[in-house]
């Protein structure tokens, strides 16, 4: 099961994961550091959108563990 890790200390709030996947990601109100909505991504589009988010992350906080 793919699962979905964020590194909060890394997230600079810029919101390109919401907008890529905004099933599995959100943003907390304060200062838009990245929430995890659902760590296990349920079918393989979603794994697909996970890993575009990985990719098109500024800072480097998202990471896939297989
Ligand atoms: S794209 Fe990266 S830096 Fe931007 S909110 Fe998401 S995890 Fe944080």
């Amino acid at each position: 099961m793919t699962k979905i890790h964020a590194d909060t200390s890394r997230c600079i709030g810029a919101g390109q994961c919401v907008l890529t996947d905004p099933d599995a990601f959100d943003q907390d109100d304060a200062a838009g550091i990245v929430i995890v909505l659902r760590p296990e991504p349920p079918d393989d589009a979603a794994v697909t959108r996970a890993r575009q988010a990985v990719l098109i992350c500024p800072s480097q906080a998202l990471s896939l563990e297989q």
